[in-house]
Formats: structure tokens, sequence, C-alpha cells
């Protein structure tokens, strides 16, 4: 459920329409919406209300500071991948015992960073790992907390570039020699080990995968306390889909109904992930319609966002709903929407049947809140696209569009080519 809805024939983003934010601010438009974003946010809170836990927001996939911002200031806590994510959590006011931290390769400066600010948890995926985060913390006179992420083996049935929790993927421990690992790490003078965390993939739409991996990890945990190793935090990480096209994934609710029975009489605090189910339908990529082209096979509308501002289409061949701002009787035709970019496989739809448009027209691209911006580039030389939050008739620019100047900023010319 979200809040960009038509009123008489028009997109509005809660009290304002999108024409407007996309006259005032330009396109490509990232335009996100504060009340979709506290309620998907809440859906969490209020399912999980009663069992100990922290929701921490999956900062890659939105990692502007106020939208994170928003997220703090609901309680919420962070899963970052890096010291920038580190950085902008920390800017953002979510409290550093909030924040957990993955990634198969953290360097020793991103280490101590995190040492330094006193992060909740390191998710380790490395046996190298774990003995650099306890040479680290010891050069440091100080202890890292950690959990290790298990990798449970389990297919969460979703696309083969989101799915991580799988023997033949990079990410984490296998499930089959987690117990060495713990006896290593407890070992390790400068590790204190205080959890378990596991993410599976992302986009996912059943329950099942969540709790066959839950049941996984919970014997591993029996098996850890039988032999004097309890832990305190249970991380089960994010990966709950959203509806892009016709998917019906499940709700926070539904996974609590499953998920909270399975940990009664256990003294855990649950950790949880979640990136695109909070932000994903919460955020939507405006764009102008620059030209319409006949093709021999097909016609193209050529827009103003390319695939250096929306790349899902193009990367994972993701489906997103694309709407017309304002909406007439127009007679249909099939064609693919296309980006300014010099690679055939910009694009952000294909064979989709759209009303017929004029030049100057604009379009929504639906869902775009999660890995949009977050993923976006300066490929062709392209300033990225402004981002802006809307809180009922109030609208805010939360990120300004870059310049030509910001793209050569940081760039020099040798005086050997003076
Ligand atoms: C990407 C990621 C998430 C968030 O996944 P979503 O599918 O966006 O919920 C959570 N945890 C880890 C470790 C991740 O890498």
């Amino acid at each position: 459920m979200h809040f960009f809805q038509y009123r008489s024939g028009e997109l509005y983003a809660e009290e304002v329409p999108v024409k407007t934010l996309a006259e005032q601010y330009g396109t490509p438009l990232y335009v996100y919406s504060h009340t979709t974003l506290l309620r998907h946010f809440m859906a969490y809170e209020n399912a999980f209300d009663g069992y100990p836990h922290i929701i921490c927001f999956a900062v890659k996939s939105n990692p502007n500071t106020a939208i994170i911002r928003l997220f703090a200031k609901h309680g919420g806590g962070a899963d970052i991948v890096s010291g920038g994510e580190l950085h902008a959590a920390l800017k953002a006011g979510i409290p550093s015992r909030k924040i957990v931290y993955a990634g198969v390769g953290k360097t020793e400066d991103e280490i101590r960073f995190a040492l330094k600010s006193k992060i909740l948890m390191f998710n380790v995926e490395s046996e190298n790992e774990l003995r650099e985060i306890d040479r680290v913390a010891g050069n440091m006179k100080t202890n890292a907390q950690i959990a290790l992420r298990i990798n449970p083996d389990i297919d969460p049935g979703t696309h083969p570039y989101i799915t991580t929790g799988m023997k033949k993927h990079k990410f984490g421990i296998p499930i089959e020699v987690a117990l060495e690992y713990y006896k290593l790490a407890s070992k390790l003078k400068n590790v204190v080990v205080v959890g378990v965390h596991k993410h599976i993939g992302s986009q996912i739409t059943k329950v099942s995968p969540f709790v066959d991996a839950l049941k996984r990890i919970l014997l591993l945990i029996d098996e850890l306390n039988a032999q004097g190793v309890s832990l305190q935090y249970l991380d089960v990480g994010g990966g709950l889909g959203i509806s892009y096209r016709d998917e019906e994934p499940p709700v926070p609710g539904d996974l609590a109904k499953h998920l909270i029975p399975m940990l009664k009489d256990r003294n855990l605090t649950l950790i949880m992930e979640p990136g695109r189910s909070l932000v994903g339908n919460a955020g939507i990529l405006v764009t102008k319609t620059l030209y319409m082209k006949k093709g021999i096979e097909k016609e193209f509308i050529i827009v103003d966002a390319g695939m250096n501002d929306l790349i899902r289409p193009s990367l994972y061949d993701a489906y997103h709903h694309i709407l017309p701002v304002v909406r007439t009787k127009r007679d249909k035709i099939l064609c693919d929407v296309v980006g300014p970019i010099c690679e055939s496989g910009d694009f952000l739809a294909k064979e989709r049947e759209l009303g017929k448009l004029k030049q100057g027209e604009y379009l929504a691209v639906m869902s775009a809140g999660a890995y949009g911006f977050s993923m976006s580039s300066n490929y062709n030389s392209r300033p990225r696209a402004a981002e802006v939050l809307v809180k009922g008739r109030d609208h805010v620019l939360i990120r300004k569009r870059e310049t030509y100047d910001d793209l050569v900023r940081n760039e020099k010319i040798p005086a050997f080519l003076k």
C-alpha cells in the first residue's frame, strides 16, 4: 500500500500533484512519500511488538540521510555494508548500538571506524575476517561484538543475482562448519560472540524460505547452547518482497505470525534488516518524454531517465509499472520505454502497452524507492537525479540534482598535458 494515487486523472504523491513536483524540481526526479515510508516501518514495529526486536533498515536500498533519519526517529537501527553507509547512518542519527555491519570485504579502515563508533555487531562472513577483526580490535585495545553470518543453504526462489544463502554463494559461513567457527571465535581474545546472522536473498514472496532458514538456525543455536555458548541476538536479515507487478508477498504481520511462535521461551533479541519492503513502493521515478520514435518492428518512447538512473530493468530484467502522470483517453501502443544512454540495454520497460504520449509529457516509474537512486551512476556523464520527500502538502528537496561541475570536480589534468 502506498500514497501515489490518481485524483481526477492526475497522479498525486500524497497531497501534491506529481506534475507540480516535476515542473518545480525538473526530471528525472525521485519522489518519496513520508506517509508510505512510516507506514511500512510501523508495520514491522507493530507486528513484532511484544518480542524484543530492532528493525535495522538496510541502508544500501536507499542511503539518503533524510530517509535514514525518518526511521531513526521512530526507533529504527541500520544494517550497513560499508564505511560510507556507517557514516551516513551516524550522520542521520542512528544510535551506534543499533547498527549491524555485514559484507564479505570489510577493510581494516572500515573495521576501525566501526569499532571506534561502537556498533552493535559485525556480521562476520569468513575465518579470515574474524581473525582480522580480532587483530584490529586488539591493536585498538578494545573488543568487537560479533555474530557469524551463517549460510543456511536455502533457496528463496528469487532472482539468481539477489539470492545469497546457498552453498554456491560468496556470503556467510556454511552451516555445516558453523560450530567450528563459533569455537574459534570464542577462543579469540578481542572478539565477543553475541549473535548469529543470516540473510538469504531479496524480493522473497513466500513465508516458507524464512521459516525453513530459521529452523536451521535455531538448531544451530540449540547445539551452541549445549556447548555452553549462549547468544543474545538473532539477526534474520531482510529480503521480504514487494509487489512490482502482481506479486502478493507476505506482509510483516505474516512473518511475525510464523516466526514469533518459533522463538518463544528463547531469551533473544530479534534483529531484522528490511530494505526493499520499507522503501520500494514508497518511491517513484518521474521522467519526461523526449521523443516518440517509430521503429520498423515497434515504437520507442524515449525518456530523460536511463539505466544510470534506474538500472533494475537492465540488470535484473525487473518489471516496473509505468504510469502517465496525467491520465487521459489515449490510443494504445505497444512500445519500449528507453533512456538516452548509448547502450541497447538501456530500457525501463519492454513490449509494454501504453497510452500514446506527446513530447514533454511526464511518466512515473513506480516502485522505484529501493535500489533506484542507490544504484544510480554517472554513466554517459549524466548528473544524478534530484530526490524529493513529500509529506502531506509539504515537499522538500532531500538531494540536489548534480551539476556538470559535480561530474568533473574530483578530476585533475596533469601538468604534462597542459
Ligand atoms: C541487501 C541486504 C539486506 C536488505 O535486503 P532487502 O531485500 O532489501 O530487504 C539485508 N541484509 C543484508 C545483509 C543485505 O545484504
